[in-house]
């Protein structure tokens, strides 16, 4: 089990070992995911990754390993979500200077290692500036983690046939929801999305070599009806969802352990 930040005392942290202790980071996201998944998908995932990854670390006999969970940062960038309902984001200087400001106040303690768990795509630009600007500016060393294994093969035999597309509030996300809570989805009103605009192009996609700054209006459901989805979530299934984060759990585990031997 990982520690959580929060649960120490003023005393308790000021024995902890500054130096090699890693401050893992998760950012989360408020924002829609279809008609079935809750808005807070992303934050759901990042407390169940984060106690994935405890598990992961003490099979491998990682029992005592060096590090603190901070609280899931609750809103991100969601720029890209923000006509559907419910949707909430920060813009990306506020998000920038926000993490930074908190990076700052872990170096001011002596934190030498904050490893950032990515849990929502849109976030991760910020953080890969953040990361190097932090390194060149405070000296410390500042990881990237993602949440979500989805190109392993192990997570892509979960997904259904037919279902290419699949990536925001699609089946896997679905999934791993449904592995935490399943009476949080709603199943029954999902709609799978697709970027109609793009389905034939060869070249020009949402992403990809050449791509576009997209936006979740451009995912559509077949009748081309906005859906704001990527993929189909009617196959989703709780067994799925704990098979992705276990999956995605261990992926990261070798990456963790050179993280704590890596000397900044
Ligand atoms: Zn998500």
């Amino acid at each position: 089990m990982i520690r959580n930040y929060r649960d120490l005392t003023r005393w308790e942290m000021e024995r902890v070992d500054k130096e090699e202790t890693i401050i893992l980071i998760p950012l989360g996201a408020l924002e829609q995911h279809g008609n079935q998944a809750p808005l807070g998908t992303d934050d759901i995932i990042a407390e169940a990754m984060v106690e994935e990854i405890g598990k992961a670390l003490e099979a491998e006999g990682e029992t005592d390993f060096p590090m603190l969970a901070f609280p899931v940062i609750p809103v991100g960038l969601s720029t890209e979500h923000k006509n559907f309902c419910g949707s909430v984001t920060l813009r990306p200087d506020t998000y920038y200077h926000m993490l930074y400001d908190i990076s700052v106040s872990l170096a001011h303690h002596g934190f030498k290692k904050l490893a950032f768990l990515v849990c929502h795509g849109g976030n991760a630009p910020i953080v890969q500036v953040l990361s190097r600007e932090l390194r060149s500016e405070l000296g410390i060393s500042p990881f990237i983690l993602s949440s979500g294994a989805f190109g392993h093969p192990d997570v892509l035999a979960t997904v259904s046939e037919g279902n290419i597309w699949d990536f925001h509030g699609g089946e896997m996300e679905t999934s791993m929801v449904m592995a935490v809570d399943e009476s949080l989805v709603k199943l029954e009103l999902s709609e799978a999305g697709i970027p109609t605009a793009f389905e034939h192009n060869e070249a020009l996609k949402p992403y990809g070599n050449v791509s576009i700054g997209w936006v979740s209006e451009d995912w559509r459901t077949k009748d081309g009806k906005p859906i704001g989805i990527g993929g189909d979530p009617a196959g989703a299934t709780a067994e799925k969802g704990r098979k992705i984060l276990e999956t995605s759990a261990k992926v990261l585990i070798p990456g963790l352990k050179e993280i704590r031997k890596w000397k900044g």
